[in-house]
């Protein structure tokens, strides 16, 4: 029965994007098999998501990939399932990703050109993340610094709505080692947390934005310590260019390849070397250590 539930789900849920996405269709949603995360939008949209992992080694590292945090952000959610279908052609090298392409269904998913950045409540959910100091500073900044901009509310208290408790659980138990989260339309990647950040993925170039209360950045980057990229395209509306949507893939690989896996492999190696190390120095003159 659950299955059928699941199905039932699915097919309302891909038929909803297709019409929304013009470059998503609805048999290849359908053909992804997202899974059920166990939890609904407030308007009782399924948060579904998908994972890929190497069946014949140990991934090199977690990676989750978030899209559709702003629900006007189409391009945000169709190179999601661009890069969904590049998963499933084993185009993940060795990570293990978990893709949850839409964020924000009730944002999206609303009728012909009423699509919006907030969710159901008409909360902004990268400012409802829950950063030190969230109850003081998330309101006074929406106040005082935004002027109380609709499209910046950050709800009436941090996790407040069912989208980001679901994803904080989501790190809680997947534990990236980094997160990637797609928006529109600057066109420019931005990045917060340890780590030197990617000069450039494809075509967007490295500015860093700075955070807010709130936001995934301060959250995720800044209190987790969870290297987060912020890919930034370059329209809400169109997608890049096909040679494009590789171009940021294969770039963002490669930079988690050096910058994330690499240093998770040395601190392995170095932890093994470790005991062998304890054995020489016992018996060695000591005299030099400090
Ligand atoms: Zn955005």
């Amino acid at each position: 029965m659950a299955e059928d539930r699941l199905l039932d789900e699915l097919e309302s849920f891909c038929g909803r994007v297709d019409a929304k996405l013009s470059s998503v269709n609805s048999h290849e949603c359908m053909s992804i098999g997202l899974l059920d995360g166990g939890a609904d939008s407030n308007n009782s949209t399924p948060l579904l998501f998908k994972d890929f992992a190497p069946s014949d080694t140990a991934p090199v590292a977690r990676v989750l990939l978030v899209g559709g945090i702003h629900g006007d952000e189409y391009s945000s959610v169709s190179i999601l399932f661009k890069w969904l279908a590049m998963l499933e052609e084993d185009l993940g090298e060795r990570f293990h990703w978990r893709v949850i392409p839409v964020l924000n269904p009730d944002g999206l998913l609303r009728p012909p050109r009423m699509s919006q950045r907030m969710n159901a409540n008409g909360v902004d959910l990268n400012r409802n993340f829950p950063t030190p100091n969230w109850q003081e500073e998330a309101h006074e900044y929406w106040e005082k610094r935004t002027w109380k901009n609709k499209r910046r509310y950050p709800g009436p208290e941090a996790l407040s709505e069912p989208e980001t408790a679901w994803l904080v659980e989501q790190i809680e138990s997947f534990q990236p080692h980094a997160v990637v989260s797609v928006h529109a339309p600057h066109g420019v990647v931005d990045f917060d947390g340890p780590r030197v950040p990617p000069r450039q993925l494809g075509p967007l170039e490295l500015r860093l934005l700075g955070t807010y209360p709130g936001s995934m950045g301060r959250y995720i980057g800044i209190h987790k310590g969870i290297p987060l990229l912020t890919l930034e395209l370059e329209s809400a509306f169109g997608m890049p260019r096909r040679d494009e949507v590789y171009a940021i893939w294969y770039d963002m690989l490669g930079w988690l390849h050096e910058k994330i896996a690499l240093p998770l492999k040395l601190a392995e190696e170095s932890k093994l070397r470790a005991p062998v190390n304890e054995l020489l120095r016992v018996g060695s003159d000591s005299d030099n250590e400090g």
